[in-house]
């Protein structure tokens, strides 16, 4: 009796995950291998897969029992990047935060933040072996983006919109590899190179496009390494901003070079720097800072750090892909020496061979008659958190020297020397001119000089709302008609960085305004403010600061006609500008409750 109980249970726990994973298509279903297009292999179209960047799937957060969790508003929890429960939160830290606030002491405050950091993203941690935990569960699209259904194509066309352009490609050739970005790498490059067995199957094609972005790079570099077969598999590819050999900000997480555990740069600099905070509310913190001493703060910060980077990070190795090459070894033998993670250090040295072979095995590719496309963008300081954010060209997320497989640069806000030549290193017409016309980038020194794309001040997480980029690439994925940079005068080599999605947005809210209470000059100048937009969507190149403008324009006319409230003025940061740099000035990084001393002491000098 008992023992039936049990099973009824067990088969109703499994009858639920069927039904709930079948829900979001992440179930343990096979794939389908059977033709499903109409062409039957036959048309024009490549079937292209896109590999997408860091945290660009839906990654959900399951029980124990692979059961999906669902919040109060019954929504699937996303496990990425992290999964913060705000009441735990608020209990972990209040106590300790109170303590330490009147003891003006770590009382338990950095022992509190381990717990929480560890709380929101010890499920990203992996096993001794290198795995992921069962609870994160990738929501999987093993069928093409015209068969995903509505919640899937959602999620798709919002990290890579398609969908907004004239798209000649079919969307029955078009397919979305979803993972987890703290994965196992080898594990997921051996699913990707599933997925294009099932792709080809499922078109009846027998070549693919892939169009690895960001850390899907990474992947794309795993697969041309311990796939060397795929190369026959292979029509084009188009790496856009890959993560080819890492990110200095993991390369310096993992050699414990933060920016941050400097004092001097966190109470002065590096919240507005950051470029995630206008300038008003990172004064506003960095004064706020100062409420518990700075070795309290400074505790507290450094023992944040080491938990999401010893004890979660440097567990994963889809983590490790993204260490730069030089940075591998020490970082490696820093977390990798123990006996315990003897199996994840034999996994990550595997691709630190593969970072060493990635232009030999690229080159391989191109010899292979297979056409390999990059796009590179620069201009953007790197996030400021590492200590050598500031000492190359990059595009905020990534060093501008592996998005461009080795293109030499000035860094940002410079320019290369007057007398500079450029260097040849993989061009060999003599007629070409690979200098940038801003004198920033020599692309003759990267891997594919005729095949890579600069795009300048462009942000890497951005990206998506370029509309240039989307078309470009959309060219590339469509025909054969783009061999290299000066094939269409309408996409040249050096292009540049914008952000057009509101102009579009905008622009078609503009078109709706109903012209009733209109007067003949605001009918006028919504009409042309249709016409500048349209204009500027029409283009594939530009100037810097047309789009911002033409957004401007466009919102006007909206906040006139009563659609759109006025935006908002930055607040005025020169008050808590002032008062952070008088602090720094007179007490350096010391908290309040340590400035008194000093005052009274300076006092008793005098
Ligand atoms: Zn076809
Ligand atoms: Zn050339």
């Amino acid at each position: 009796m008992k023992n039936s109980l049990k099973k009824a249970i067990s088969v109703l726990l499994c009858l639920m995950m069927v039904l709930t994973m079948g829900v979001i298509g992440v179930s343990a279903e096979e794939a389908d291998f059977s033709v499903r297009t109409d062409c039957n292999g036959e048309c024009e179209f490549y079937p292209t897969i896109i590999v997408p960047g860091l945290g660009q799937s839906n990654t959900w957060l399951a029980d124990e029992n692979g059961v999906l969790l669902t919040d109060d508003a019954g929504n699937y929890i996303t496990s990425f990047p992290a999964y913060v429960q705000t009441d735990k939160l608020i209990k972990t830290l209040a106590l300790p935060a109170l303590k330490s606030l009147f003891t003006q002491s770590d009382a338990g405050l950095s022992e509190a933040a381990k717990q929480a950091v560890w709380d929101a993203f010890g499920h990203q941690a992996c096993d001794e072996n290198a795995m992921p935990s069962d609870r994160i569960v990738t929501e999987k699209y093993l069928q093409s983006t015209a068969d995903t259904p509505d919640f899937g194509q959602t999620e798709v066309f919002g990290h890579v919109p398609f969908n907004l352009y004239d798209t000649k490609q079919p969307f029955d050739h078009m397919y979305y590899f979803a993972y987890s970005s703290f994965g196992n790498h080898l594990q997921l490059v051996d699913e990707l190179y599933e997925f294009i067995q099932m792709v080809k199957a499922q078109t009846g094609h027998d070549k693919v496009n892939l169009v690895p972005l960001s850390q899907g790079g990474t992947l794309f570099s795993g697969l041309i390494e311990y796939y060397p077969e795929v190369v026959n598999e292979l029509h084009k590819i188009i790496l856009v901003v890959p993560a080819l050999d890492g990110s200095t900000i993991i390369g310096d997480a993992f050699n414990g070079r933060f920016s941050i555990d400097d004092p001097d740069f966190l109470y002065n600099g590096f919240l507005e720097n950051l470029g995630l905070l206008d300038e008003f509310t990172a004064r506003l913190i960095e004064v706020a800072l100062r409420i518990l001493p700075d070795e309290v703060i400074m505790k507290v910060v450094n023992a944040a750090l080491s938990t999401l980077v010893e004890d979660v990070m440097t567990t994963s190795t889809n983590m490790w892909v993204l260490c730069p090459s030089a940075d591998y070894p020490t970082a490696a033998e820093k977390y990798l020496s123990t006996p315990e993670r003897a199996e994840i250090r034999r996994q990550t040295d595997i691709y630190y061979q593969t970072q060493l072979h990635a232009k030999d095995n690229i080159l391989n590719l191109v010899e292979n008659g297979v056409q390999v496309f990059c796009f590179c963008e620069y201009n953007t300081p790197m996030i400021d958190v590492g200590a050598t954010w500031n000492t190359q060209n990059a595009d905020f997320i990534i060093q501008t020297d592996s998005t461009s497989m080795g293109a030499y640069f000035a860094n940002c806000g410079e320019t290369l020397p007057e007398d500079y030549v450029q260097k040849n290193t993989y061009c060999s017409d003599p007629t070409h001119n690979h200098i940038s016309p801003d004198r920033v980038v020599d692309a003759s020194a990267g891997l594919l000089p005729d095949q890579t794309f600069y795009f300048d001040g462009q942000r890497h997480d951005l990206t998506a709302l370029n509309d240039i980029i989307l078309k470009l690439a959309l060219n590339l994925i469509e025909c054969d008609d783009i061999k290299d940079v000066y094939s269409l005068p309408e996409f040249p080599q050096f292009n540049i960085g914008r952000i057009t999605s509101n102009v579009r947005i905008y622009m078609n809210q503009v078109k709706e305004l109903d012209t009733a209470g209109m007067s003949a000059a605001e009918i006028a100048e919504k009409d042309a403010a249709v016409a500048e937009a349209e204009a500027l969507l029409d283009t594939t190149t530009g100037e810097h600061g047309e789009a911002e403008a033409c957004e401007a324009r466009l919102i006007d006319v909206l906040v006139r006609a009563g659609e759109m409230e006025a935006p908002a003025a930055e607040k005025d940061p020169t008050m808590f500008r002032k008062l952070s740099l008088w602090l720094y000035e007179n007490y350096g990084t010391n908290g309040f409750s340590e400035m008194y001393s000093m005052t009274a002491k300076n006092m008793f000098k005098k």
